[in-house]
């Protein structure tokens, strides 16, 4: 192996000691708790799933949490009512709707109404919008593509004039993390499933970010020799030596890559424990806007 592996659980777990250490001090000089709520509709199983990690983290870190798990046919104005009382509601720092909502509910109208100061996922327009605009800060960004971000940051890979190319422009991870790249000043190519010849486009890339959710169709001869690699995808694919008989693996070929990089994420243990590590790091951050 040539790369040196980004360790995104041990970033991850610096995160969080951070954070909880700074809980602890607001706490002994009498300020408030930071808080977060989670918003839950419905019952898919990941969604429950990510939705729990994030309670348990919270408490893990010394903060609160509270947790709003209401049913999947809720009507778009119930679910409007409870993000407004939400908003209202002092003890509360960040709110945090996970997605994806049931198809009859209008995403963006909820996502618009969560109060910028408590928009922890930065999904809001407002904060997306800050983000794609030069010189506008937004006051939150999405934990994903921040996570990619710092951990780049953290092992010292340069972003400043790099040549970055994203795979992948979803909402939630693709488009946000070319902003990022953008803000920090590297030339970014955005790639989707329309994009011609892949493979001559990721060569170009000193940073690649690959959020496709394609099992390991990132080739080790795709890859520019000495690149900075961010993993993103969660695939599952069945291995039977597994008791659980899957196992997960990234939208990059580990094994091919990993000779050719020189950094890389793995699957599982990269990107994967930056996400809820960001989100606890942004509700400290709301905290501290909203009781400073
Ligand atoms: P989406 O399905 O929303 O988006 C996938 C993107 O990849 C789209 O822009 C799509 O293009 C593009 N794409 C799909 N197939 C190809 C292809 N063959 N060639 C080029 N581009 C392609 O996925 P997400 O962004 O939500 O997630 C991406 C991956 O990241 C998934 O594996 C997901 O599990 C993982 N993930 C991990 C997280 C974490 O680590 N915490 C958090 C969130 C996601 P088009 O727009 O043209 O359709």
């Amino acid at each position: 192996m040539t790369a040196q592996l980004i360790d995104g659980k041990a970033i991850a777990q610096k995160v969080r000691e951070e954070v909880a250490a700074e809980v602890a001090r607001r706490a002994a000089a009498g300020k408030s708790q930071p808080t977060l709520a989670t918003v839950l509709v419905g019952d898919r199983p990941d969604s429950v799933a990510y939705v729990t990690s994030k309670g348990k983290a919270c408490q893990e870190l010394g903060m609160g949490s509270v947790s709003q798990h209401v049913p999947g046919d809720i009507s778009q104005a119930d679910l409007e009512k409870l993000i407004v009382e939400l908003n209202a509601n002092k003890l509360v720092n960040g709110i945090l709707v996970q997605l994806p909502l049931p198809a009859h509910l209008d995403e963006e109208r909820i996502l618009q109404l969560i109060n910028i100061e408590k928009d922890v996922d930065g999904f809001s327009p407002i904060n997306i919008g800050r983000l794609a605009q030069k010189g506008r800060e937004p006051l939150f960004v999405p934990c994903t593509p921040y996570g990619c971000i710092y951990l780049l940051e953290q092992v010292g890979v340069k972003i400043d004039g790099a040549n970055a190319v994203v795979l992948g422009r979803s909402n939630i991870v693709g488009m946000p993390a070319a902003l990022l790249l953008i803000s920090r000043n590297a030339t970014v190519t955005v790639c989707h499933s329309h994009t011609r010849d892949l493979p001559g486009v990721v060569r170009q890339a000193d940073i690649l970010i690959a959020a496709i959710g394609k099992v390991e169709m990132v080739r080790g001869d795709w890859i520019k020799p000495g690149a900075a690699v961010i993993d993103v995808g969660i695939n599952s694919v069945p291995d039977a030596t597994k008791k659980s008989g899957h196992r997960l693996v990234g939208d990059v070929n580990f094994a091919e890559a990993k000779e050719v990089a020189g950094w890389i994420t793995p699957v599982p243990g990269g990107v994967g424990p930056m996400t809820i590590a960001m989100l606890m790091k942004a509700t400290l951050r709301a905290a501290q806007i909203q009781d400073p």
